[in-house]
This record gives C-alpha cells, sequence and structure tokens, in this order.
C-alpha cells in the first residue's frame, strides 16, 4: 500500500474528493491526510485485494446501483467508515 500526497494526478480530483484508492495505491488530493481518512482508505485498499483489480471495480459499481447510485449508501463506503475508527 503506497499513500500520495498532493501529487499533481492526485490535484487533479474534484475539490470534494478528498482521497482515492485505486488498488494499492492512496491519492490523497491535498499536502496532508487524517488518520481517520486514511484508515478509511486503508479498509478500500482491503476492498480491492479481496475482489482483485478487475472484479473490484464492477463490485463496487453494483454496491454504488444497489444503493440507489448512492455513494454514502454503497455497501464499500458504509463498510470503509465503519472501519475508520480503531
Ligand atoms: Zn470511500
Amino acid at each position: 500500500m503506497t499513500v500520495i500526497y498532493n501529487s499533481r494526478i492526485c490535484r487533479l480530483l474534484p475539490s470534494w474528493v478528498a482521497a482515492i484508492t485505486l488498488a494499492e495505491w492512496i491519492c490523497i488530493r491535498g499536502p496532508s491526510a487524517s488518520n481517520r481518512l486514511l484508515r478509511h482508505e486503508a479498509r478500500h485498499v482491503k476492498q480491492w485485494r479481496w475482489f482483485g483489480y478487475v472484479l473490484f471495480p464492477v463490485a463496487y459499481l453494483v454496491g454504488w446501483a444497489l444503493a440507489g447510485f448512492s455513494y454514502a449508501g454503497n455497501w464499500f463506503e458504509r463498510d470503509a467508515r465503519a472501519h475508520e475508527q480503531i
């Protein structure tokens, strides 16, 4: 798992996105991140590992659709939020 802060690519994220996880890489939009955000994104790394590079994006989209196209309601996001606290 690699955390990348404030790179040119990370700064392309929309302002409302603090971070994005792509497989083993956590891309943080700004120069720092809270431990809570890092734990959230680390959980997404585990989710990527469970499903693999091909299936995870599909599973994430299915979760999003099953949640009525809700980001917050997506099972993967709810699981990651549940792991934000130690
Ligand atoms: Zn998330």
